[in-house]
This record gives structure tokens, C-alpha cells and sequence, in this order.
């Protein structure tokens, strides 16, 4: 009897995560593979991390740097990340106790949100926000409450995030440099932050993982640089983001001792350990060449300047982009279709791949017109966008 004549005894499961589909990041990365479109979509840079870094990998795996790392990180990085934050913040976490190498930044706020909340409670997050917060949330059966961000500045309302906060509040998750907007918290906001938390229980999660990539001068308020803030935190960072590797998914995160106590309870049986050869060349990196972080946002800068200026010389409308690689774009000027339906379009008929914000939302504010482009791109791969952009 074939395989397939059979009846299943087993139905398909019920999902547990309804909302979930493909992210849109892949979908608009197959999109862009499809139609041979210029792929400005999915955040990753297009140009190679640093030689060393490479080489020092290389060497890693050759030196038989090949077994389990310990669960929390080799000692060497974690070192090297006590000792960049110190020089970034002036603070320096305790090696042992309050830094966990995770296997990138996702798995870090999986970690974190499971690590604290219980079924039924309450996690605040700002709309749009990155699209892993939600499915973490939920998989620890906790209840995600939307707060918008401002629609034209990205910047919190205050008012309205303590309006959200009940008993049940057990998180609230910020995210600077912000996905998608590029948004920065600032001196007045973290006074508003420690404000509302201030004689409550509530944890924080702040995803870092643009804090080298600013500009302008403008200085990144880690959670980290406040110890009011720092003692109720997980601080998530990533060095994909830093050292043009997004692939080799290596993040980590800092917290008091208490926290990362039980964050590494979570760690320990979801990856238990994160691939052991790119710590070493991580360790060896941040030590010998703290330039490479110091000078990110330089190094980013003229891409996002000459981003901008070329396209002053299309219909889309630029908003500010105070750190982090992402452009939003207004396209009203271009198309009134909405976002999903005009990054679709964008893609297939013009071979330029962009993300739309609706999916960074609980519920999509109605008729907005933003898309984000990245410009984490080498100069050919940004002309030939802006080329085919111009046509438009
Ligand atoms: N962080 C990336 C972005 O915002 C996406 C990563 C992914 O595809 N999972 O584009």
C-alpha cells in the first residue's frame, strides 16, 4: 500500500500563532528574487563585515574553536562587551553575571519576554514596532497592548503609554534606533520613561541593535547609561547590525543579575549556547579595532546623506532618519494604493523592493503612505534603485 493512501490519524494542528504568517522580510526578499528587483526591503547590508573579522572567524574554526561555547558566552567577548558598553555608557556590566551571548537579537527578546512573563500578562509595545514582539508575547501567553508612536515623528506619547499601563503590566518594550522609522529616544523622553517607572514593578525590554548606526552627532540614550532604568532592564544589541553580518546571528543582552539569572534559564534550553567560532571573532574584533563601532555612524552617514539627496530627485518624499540604516519614504506623490498593495507593485512592475509599515502594526493606521527603504547598500545597488525609483 503507497504511503499516501492512507488516511492521517493525526489532523493538522490548531495553530497557536493565528496571526503569524511568512514575515515580510522574507516575503519581500523572495519578491525581489522573483522579479530580478533592486532589493531595498529586508534590512541587511549588501557589502562584506569587516576582513578581520572574516579572518579572525576563519582562524577561529581552524584553532578547533569548533564545540559547545559555555551557555552564557566565552568569557573573552563577554569582557569585550563589559568593556565597549563601559566605554560607550560608563557603565560596566559584570562580566559574569549580567551580559548572555545569545544566538542574535531575536533570540534575546524571545528570551527575555519568556523569561518574565507569565500567561495573562500584559506587555506594552510601540506601533509600528518590529514584528517578532507580538509572536513572542503571545508564545509566552502574554497579552500584547499596542501604543502608537507619533504617525509623523515616531516619537512616544507619554501620556498615552501610562494610559496603557494596568496591575497586569508586567513589560514595556522600546526600541531606539527604531525599526522602521529610524526615530531616536531622547534625554526628555528617558526622563518621562524613568518617570513612569518609577515605583512600579514593570520590566523593561530595550532593543538596541542600531546603537552605533547615529548621526548627526546625536548621542544614543542606552538604557544602560541609567541606573534607574538599567535595574529593571534586559539591554538587547546585536553585532550583525554592527559589523555588516546579519546572517551569522549573534546577539546579546544585558541585565542585572536577577534578570539575566532567569533570562539564561531561558537561553540555556532554547539554544543553550550561540555558534562558539563567531565569539572568538567577535572577542578578538571589538578589543583590537573599537574604531569600527566608535566610527559606525560616520561610516553610515555619506550612504544615508547620498541616499537623501538622490532622492530629492524622485516623487518620494523623504522623512528624517536620525539613526539606524532605514529610510521611510512617503509615496503619496506616487500612488494611492496601500502600502502592501504599492510595495507589491513597487517590486514587481519597477524591480524595486521596499517594506511597507502596515505589518509593524497591531492595527495599521488608515491611509498612511510610508515605505521603508534600506540604505545599508553599496553605492551601484542604491544608483540602480534610485534609477528605476526615478522613473516613477
Ligand atoms: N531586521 C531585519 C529588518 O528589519 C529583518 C530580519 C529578518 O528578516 N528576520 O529588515
Amino acid at each position: 500500500m503507497s504511503i499516501n493512501a492512507s488516511t492521517p490519524t493525526v489532523p493538522a494542528p490548531e495553530t497557536k500563532l493565528p496571526k503569524v504568517g511568512t514575515t515580510i522580510f522574507t516575503v519581500m526578499s523572495q519578491l525581489a528574487a522573483d522579479h530580478d528587483a533592486v532589493n531595498l526591503g529586508q534590512g541587511f547590508p549588501d557589502f562584506d563585515p569587516p576582513e578581520r573579522l572574516v579572518e579572525a572567524l576563519a582562524r577561529a574554526m581552524r584553532d578547533g574553536r569548533n564545540q559547545y561555547a559555555p551557555m552564557s558566552g566565552i568569557p573573552s567577548l563577554r569582557e569585550a562587551i563589559a568593556e565597549k558598553t563601559e566605554r560607550c555608557y560608563g557603565y560596566r556590566p559584570d562580566v559574569d553575571a549580567e551580559i548572555t551571548v545569545t544566538s542574535g537579537g531575536s533570540e534575546a527578546i524571545l528570551d527575555a519576554i519568556h523569561a518574565v512573563v507569565r500567561p495573562g500578562e500584559e506587555v506594552i509595545v510601540l506601533d509600528p514596532c518590529y514584528d517578532c514582539y507580538e509572536p513572542a508575547i503571545e508564545m509566552a501567553g502574554g497579552v500584547p497592548v499596542h501604543v502608537p508612536l507619533d504617525p509623523h515623528t515616531f516619537a512616544p506619547d507619554w501620556d498615552l503609554i501610562r494610559a496603557a499601563v494596568t496591575p497586569r503590566t508586567r513589560m514595556l518594550m522600546i526600541n531606539s534606533p527604531h525599526n522602521p522609522s529610524g526615530a531616536m529616544l531622547n534625554a526628555d523622553d528617558i526622563a518621562q520613561l524613568c518617570a513612569l517607572l518609577r515605583d512600579s514593578e514593570i520590566y523593561l525590554l530595550s532593543d538596541e541593535v542600531y546603537e552605533h548606526i547615529v548621526f548627526d552627532g546625536a548621542r544614543h540614550e542606552s538604557v544602560l547609561r541609567y541606573p534607574e532604568l538599567r535595574e529593571r532592564a534586559f539591554v538587547i544589541s546585536s553585532f550583525g547590525k554592527t559589523y555588516h553580518c546579519t546572517g551569522w546571528k549573534v546577539g546579546y543582552c544585558v541585565a542585572p543579575p536577577a534578570l539575566s539569572a532567569e533570562f539564561r534559564k531561558v537561553h540555556q534550553y532554547n539554544t543553550f549556547c550561540t555558534f562558539a567560532p563567531a565569539q572568538f571573532a567577535f572577542a578578538e574584533m571589538i578589543r583590537d579595532e573599537p574604531e569600527h563601532y566608535l566610527q559606525l555612524g560616520a561610516f553610515y552617514q555619506p550612504m544615508r546623506d547620498r541616499f537623501r539627496e538622490q532622492l530629492l530627485t524622485t516623487r518620494f518624499k523623504p522623512l528624517p532618519v536620525p539613526g539606524g540604516y532605514f529610510q521611510l519614504v512617503d509615496y503619496s506623490a506616487v500612488s494611492d494604493l496601500d502600502d502592501a498593495e504599492f510595495c507589491r507593485w513597487l517590486a514587481i512592475e519597477h524591480g524595486v523592493a521596499a517594506i511597507p509599515l502596515s505589518p509593524f502594526y497591531g492595527t495599521p493606521p488608515a491611509g498612511q503612505r510610508l515605505v521603508r527603504l534600506c540604505f545599508a547598500k553599496s553605492e551601484a545597488t542604491r544608483d540602480a534603485a534610485i534609477k528605476r525609483l526615478e522613473k516613477l
